[in-house]
């Protein structure tokens, strides 16, 4: 019998585990002012060698430590567990503290960039432990924005960690499962030449700190870019901030 602790509150469809004879590697990703987060990298035995060479620990740190430094906040949750599982019916699910990733990432993987593919999907469900796990957008109207902050802040870490990877070019994005949601993140990347990089980040910090385990708005988005900017966006984003318009109904992870 397992018997779990009392967590913040969690949004219940992102409440779950996996269970399986999976196992894999344990490490930690360390940042020099937090805590070190555990880690940990899980598959079927039939898959452990394709684990082993695809999975590496830096594709996990680098994402993770990056969010750490640049939003200001600690990793939400006590530990991250990826498990790689044949059959899985989607691509990935970010949920707090287990992420969940189709096998075939590792046993077939595309054949243009495979490793920047499958670190866009570390990095795209690791930054769910903040968009979507620590907040949630209203779903009802502003639940595109938590796709489009998780693209936006997961292609940028890729570009800052990963030398020479450049995932918003046109036909890297193409390639990339997340792509479906860049056209969604591109008022986010409109913002930045407007405000600076720093500034959007600070403002996305102080959003997840003042509104930790709870929803927010759009409104709640742009009073905490407009307090990071030192500006009044409301106008700017009245007429920038929306979602981009769907050619197909692509959907991605
Ligand atoms: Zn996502």
């Amino acid at each position: 019998m397992w018997t779990f602790a009392t967590t913040h509150p969690i949004t219940p469809y992102l409440t779950s585990f996996c269970a399986g004879p999976f196992s894999g590697t344990a490490f930690t990703s360390e940042h020099d002012r937090l805590s070190p987060v555990p880690v940990s990298t899980n598959s079927l035995p039939t898959a452990a060698a394709a684990l082993e060479a695809a999975a590496l620990p830096e594709l996990f740190r680098q994402p993770l430590e990056y969010y750490q430094r640049s939003l200001g906040l600690a990793y939400p949750y006590g530990k991250c567990d990826f498990v790689f599982v044949p059959g899985y019916p989607g691509l990935a699910f970010g949920a707090p503290g287990l992420v969940t990733i189709t096998e075939q990432v590792l046993t077939e993987p595309p054949q243009r960039n495979p490793s920047l593919y499958l670190a866009t999907v570390i990095a795209h469900e690791l930054a769910h432990a903040w968009f979507g796990g620590l907040i949630e957008l209203q779903p009802s109207e502003d639940g595109w924005l938590e796709e489009a902050i998780t693209t936006y802040i997961s292609r940028t870490a890729l570009e800052a960690t990963r030398p020479g990877a450049t995932p918003w070019a046109e036909p890297v994005s193409l390639a990339l499962p997340d792509h479906g949601y860049a056209s969604d993140a591109a008022p986010i990347r409109q913002l930045e030449t407007l405000i600076g990089r720093q500034a959007v980040l600070n403002g996305l910090g102080n959003l997840l700190r003042d509104h930790a385990h709870g929803h927010v708005s759009k409104d709640d988005l742009v009073q905490c870019w407009s307090q990071a900017a030192g500006r009044d966006l409301r106008q700017y984003a009245a007429g920038t901030l929306k979602p981009a318009a769907k050619a197909d109904g692509q959907k991605t992870p």
